[in-house]
């Protein structure tokens, strides 16, 4: 079945188009975008008032199998990906048994081949056991199918450990993704170290436990000449030192989350649990610079560090609940609201740091409405405003936006030319 999406203002950053046209996508694949396509045996989807865009690609995406299937599904995660505009999620490795070898990197693929909404693309640990003792086997993961390696959750504290997944990594064509915290720093820390954690009288985690290891794998990418992929940067400090070191030729790229970009550690004083999560929000002054950060192309994606948990494990205290949020369903709305509606850049430039940059870093095959890509798109409504509630396709309701009025809904999604959601 072909599909034609007709009367929409399609945004495809990646040929600078923006403009109203109709989208003909035949077997699966992108065919022609152009003004009036006149198309027979199609299902047609009228995107009158609507925004047509490349599929969302989503860098940092917690599925939770296997192994923590209470937590989220392939299923049900791909599912909240659609819902939120994602054709495409990379999978984090900390899975149980972690995803360090190939045998789990084909059941996450297979597993999303039968039951998945979208497209999953894993990520490889980079220590066997996400113990930052020994290198996993990274070129039987790259072969089976990983796009990436990363211990996120924890960082790979063994700067020779890192240094060689940066070697390694250089000759696989695939980026080292860091998760940079130095927990020494934090001991027992619960949110951001500073004026509101006093105030509440909780455990701090400093700026520095993140600025301290982007330094030092700065420098570990410079020497060996590897693209570092800072995940989910949080600190005016880390800005700074991705700004440098890209301006010294250093192959650094960075994403940064939907949460971080909307809130400050201000809003834990609700000691809603829905605010917990690692790194933690910070105060304005690191939010103002990562928004100079995306104004100014430092920040090179938006990803959501979507890190379902089950409700019980969240229902407790502040101090006692585990670190993440979900994110998918709400990321696109949020960076809507927060970064477009508010000026700091346009909305190509925002469909570009959701879709084309994503594909970029990670060298994925989408992100596009050129002719051939696969036929991945989302239909955003931009005017009505929602308010973003439970329940969530996701199986976990945790989310620091609940409550909030929005405008930027997902309400049609395709994976390869077939609809996997729709609002209708
Ligand atoms: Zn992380």
């Amino acid at each position: 079945m072909n599909l034609l999406i007709a009367n929409g203002r399609v945004i495809d950053p990646s040929q600078q188009l923006d403009a109203k046209l109709d989208l003909l996508i035949e077997d699966g694949l992108v065919a022609r975008v152009h003004k009036r396509i006149k198309a027979n045996d199609v299902e047609t989807i009228d995107a009158s008032g609507l925004v047509v865009v490349p599929g969302l690609i989503d860098l940092h995406t917690h599925l939770r199998e296997p192994g923590q299937e209470h937590k989220e599904t392939i299923a049900s995660g791909t599912r909240a990906a659609v819902a939120g505009g994602y054709t495409a999620v990379c999978a984090m490795a900390n899975t149980v048994p972690p995803n360090d070898e190939r045998a789990v990197t084909e059941m996450i693929i297979a597993e999303a081949a039968r039951n998945g909404s979208c497209r999953v693309y894993p990520i490889g640990a980079v220590s066997k056991g996400l113990k930052g003792e020994a290198l996993a086997e990274l070129a039987d993961l790259r072969a089976a199918g990983c796009v990436g390696v990363s211990d996120d959750g924890k960082p790979v504290y063994n700067a020779q450990l890192m240094r060689r997944a940066l070697e390694y990594c250089t000759m696989l064509g695939i980026p080292v993704i860091a998760h940079e915290e130095d927990a020494n720093l934090n001991e027992g820390g619960v949110m951001h170290e500073g004026y509101y954690s006093t105030l509440l009288g909780m455990g701090g985690i400093p700026a520095a436990s993140e600025e301290t290891l982007v330094a030092r794998d700065v420098i570990l990418a410079r020497i060996t000449g590897a693209h570092l992929h800072v995940a989910h940067l949080s600190t005016a400090g880390a800005v700074d030192a991705v700004r440098a070191a890209r301006a010294a030729g250093v192959n650094v790229t960075c994403e940064v989350t939907p949460h971080h970009i909307a809130l400050g550690d201000d809003a834990v004083r609700s000691f809603s649990t829905n605010l917990k999560m690692n790194p933690p929000l910070r105060p304005e002054g690191h939010r103002r610079a990562i928004l100079e950060g995306i104004a100014d192309g430092t920040v090179n994606a938006i990803a959501t560090d979507h890190a379902p948990h089950h409700f019980d494990e969240k229902n407790v205290e502040f101090d006692l609940a585990p670190f993440g949020v979900i994110g998918l369903e709400t990321a696109f709305a949020v960076c809507h609201e927060h970064l477009v509606r508010k000026k700091v850049i346009g909305l190509p430039r925002l469909i570009e740091l959701m879709s084309a940059a994503p594909a970029r870093i990670f060298r994925l095959p989408c992100g596009t409405l050129a002719p051939r890509p696969p036929g991945d798109v989302a239909l955003f409504d931009l005017t009505t405003p929602f308010e973003a509630q439970a329940p969530f396709q996701s199986k976990a309701s945790k989310s620091p936006f609940i409550g909030r009025t929005l405008r930027g809904r997902a309400v049609g999604t395709a994976v390869g030319g077939v609809v996997k959601y729709s609002r209708t």
